[in-house]
């Protein structure tokens, strides 16, 4: 049989059964899985250093002797952090490791161990160090001449030097001398169009770079990485452009009537649309006429309006005779929805209805015949609208608020209750613009980026935790004054329950110090009901200040509330940090919010409270995020097919990332089925990549 990238890699010599299983531990069970094993970094031979020139920023390699292999914990959490400190002729300089590679890894070099250590040197606290860099015990792979040696990602159970041995097999069987010609799944057009190499040549070069092009290879800007760079996004794009293929084969229900309900509300409301509130109706007033159901996700800051947005859309449908249905992650959100539809919907005739869990059940059952008999026009409510035995008249729009808590199938289950109504997605996290538009994919995007004017700014300061104190002194004139405010507190997984408690007696001890003002907690272990109470009695002011680790519901709205108080700022990210930020200034009073940071928190924990100071503007404070943290860890472990990638970087290779987009919306708008003979590699990419996410 001729050999090619569907291969078990057992037929490559020196494969056997024993490495064979490590590889197929790492999802590696093909010898074209082994050629996308792509080395995670370069080592440059050119740029050996010595410890005393290193400077901040600069990817290096040093050779050294290892003085210190050690581990310690971590603060007060369990955590648990290694150091390896290294010296040459000039210095010496720390190796630090928030997590072991692999086990037995710190094992493999001693005192005295000659190592080499390659990566990214960072300034912390005034020194120069390593965070996570390779380091290899000399001698490995010696007999390697070349200048540029890729470094792949540590495994256990593989040496570097049999690992390169074996991809260098791979290599040589199909790509340099194959029995059969290696395929390009890419189509020629779209290669010269958008000036990529083979994908033949690109797997070859990645592992095995050319000297000469070193200083490519170290920024990502070879052909060859950006040609599988480009792969990268290709396949999830592909999937992006054939999902859309789909959606505009559904048959919807067009709205193509007048509303003139929709003026009368506009007309009514106390104050005038803000022209980013326009934009996003236009845009969905115009999907809403369409045959082909609307796919819109509405992004907006918190505070922007987006309920209006919505309210009005389902004035829309209700005057085009369709039922609308508003889904809330929580009771208490439903609640204050349903309230705010009352205010403005009520006036100009619509029926409005509310439908939760712990509705009494006479209650629900007229709910639910009012709705089946075509005698409500909006229903707002929870996951309960999606449960058996709710049926509509007419569904027309289905508007989700906070969609990150709505799964797809779920998203799946609603749309079931009425053919194909129209789909409105409301988030408050805002994701800047470029990575939008992968993330959601399927879903035009509509852009809330302006505030209804008059809104105050909210004064943000960072303070350290010695002056906690008049932080609360602060906190309680302004509850004198008739004021609310939040306390925060993070949870660390690992350590929850310590932290829980560390919570829990902070509350006590705020408690006797300020014996006049009324406190309440809230935290994640208590039941879904529980939470909901405390919020209502804080909405309603039974209580003055809610203690509470991060669960607050994202998009609570408690006007009198005017100050946050977050502790131990420094383990928030900054999105969170936005996002509670926003439970605040969203009355006529001053707002304010307080980073209290502990003295040992890292430069980058600053420089977030710092940012947080700078901008109010959630957008600007996504792009800064994802440019401290990088994509993987901003958008979590939520959009696994975003962060799957291996080479691509949704920061650094954003230009590619739109080249991709465009060639895989271009080809499915020449050929929507993939017929066409040269599109067949594709089509058989498309069926992997369809296996690959969606599992
Ligand atoms: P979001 O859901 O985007 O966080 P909301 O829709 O809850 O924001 O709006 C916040 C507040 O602003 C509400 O009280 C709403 O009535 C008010 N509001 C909405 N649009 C405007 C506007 N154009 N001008 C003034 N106030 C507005
Ligand atoms: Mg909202």
């Amino acid at each position: 049989m001729s050999i090619n990238s569907d291969t078990p890699i057992q037929y490559l010599k020196g494969v056997g059964p024993k490495l064979g299983d490590v590889l197929s531990k790492r999802g590696i069970s093909t010898i074209g899985d082994l050629l996308e094993w792509y080395p995670r970094a370069y080592e440059d031979r050119r740029a050996l250093r010595n410890i005393a020139s290193l400077e901040a920023g600069q990817v290096v390699s040093i050779v050294g002797r290892v003085t210190t292999v050690r581990s310690m914990n971590l603060g007060r959490t369990r955590r648990k952090m290694y150091e390896v400190v290294i010296a040459d002729d000039s210095g010496r300089v720390s190796c630090k490791f928030f997590r072991v590679p692999y086990k037995g890894y710190f094992e493999r070099f001693e005192v005295h161990t000659p190592v080499r250590v390659s990566g990214k040197v960072t300034f912390y606290r005034g020194r120069i160090e390593f965070h996570h860099p390779d380091v290899h015990p000399l001698g490995e792979d010696e007999e390697n001449q070349d200048q540029l040696i890729p470094l792949y990602t540590e495994t256990e159970g593989i040496r570097p030097g049999k690992l390169r041995s074996i991809i260098g097999m791979a290599i040589h069987k199909i790509i340099e001398e194959p029995e059969e010609k290696f395929k390009d799944p890419l189509p020629k057009w779209i290669k010269e169009k958008y000036q990529l190499c083979d994908r033949a040549q690109a797997l070859k070069e990645i592992h095995c770079p050319p000297n000469h092009l070193g200083s490519e290879y170290l920024n990502f800007l070879s052909p060859a990485q950006k040609r599988l760079i480009f792969d990268e996004f290709f396949q999830l794009e592909m999937l992006m452009a054939a999902n859309k293929v789909e959606v505009q084969k559904e048959q919807g229900f067009p709205m193509q009537k007048p509303s003139p309900r929709y003026k009368q509300l506009q007309k009514q409301l106390p104050f005038q649309l803000t022209s980013a509130q326009q934009n996003a109706l236009k845009d969905i007033l115009k999907d809403l006429c369409e045959i082909h159901p609307m796919h819109r996700l509405v992004q907006g800051d918190v505070g922007s309006g987006k309920t209006l947005v919505a309210l009005l859309a389902a004035v829309y449908a209700a005057d085009n005779d369709f039922q609308s249905c508003i889904m809330a992650p929580t009771e208490i959100l439903a609640e204050q929805h349903y309230k705010n539809a009352q205010k403005f919907l009520t006036s100009i005739g619509l029926n409005v209805a509310l439908l939760t869990g712990s509705m009494k059940a006479k209650e629900k059952e007229q709910v639910l015949l009012a709705l089946e008999a075509g005698k409500i026009d909006l229903i707002i409510g929870t996951h309960a609208l999606i449960q058996e035995g709710v049926d509509f008249h007419s569904l027309g729009l289905v508007i989700v608020d906070e969609q990150h808590r709505f799964g797809v199938e779920q998203r799946h289950k609603l749309k079931q209750k009425g053919g194909s109504p129209h789909f409105l997605v409301m988030t408050a996290t805002p994701i800047p613009r470029t990575l939008a538009m992968t993330v959601y994919g399927d879903l035009d995007v509509s852009i809330i980026d302006e505030l209804p004017p008059g809104r105050q700014p909210i004064v943000t300061r960072k303070v350290f935790e010695n002056k906690r104190d008049k932080v609360f002194n602060f906190m309680c004139e302004q509850i004198e004054k008739g004021r609310q405010a939040y306390v925060v507190y993070p949870l660390v997984e690992e350590s929850e329950n310590m932290d829980l408690k560390n919570a829990i007696e902070e509350v006590e001890n705020l408690k006797s110090t300020y014996p006049q003002v009324h406190f309440g907690l809230l935290h994640g272990k208590m039941k879904a009901q529980e939470k909901e109470e405390v919020m209502r009695s804080f909405r309603d002011h039974h209580l003055d200040v809610l203690v509470a680790t991060t669960v607050i519901e994202v998009g609570v709205d408690v006007p009198n509330a005017n100050m946050i108080i977050i502790e131990h700022s420094e383990r928030f990210g900054l999105s969170q940090l936005h996002q509670l930020r926003g439970r605040v200034g969203r009355g006529e009073h001053k707002s304010y919010c307080v980073l209290v940071l502990s003295y040992a928190s890292s430069e980058e924990s600053k420089q977030r409270a710092e940012t947080m100071e700078r901008f109010t503007d959630g957008f600007k404070i996504a792009e800064v995020d994802l440019e401290m943290r990088g994509p993987g860890e901003f958008l979590g472990r939520r959009q696994s097919g975003l962060t799957g990638f291996r080479l691509a970087n949704l920061v650094r290779d954003v230009k590619i990332l739109q080249n991709a987009r465009n060639a895989a919306f271009e080809i499915f708008k020449k050929d929507p089925e993939l017929k066409e003979p040269n599109h067949q590699a594709l089509k058989s990419l498309l069926l992997h990549a369809k296996k690959q996410v969606l599992g």
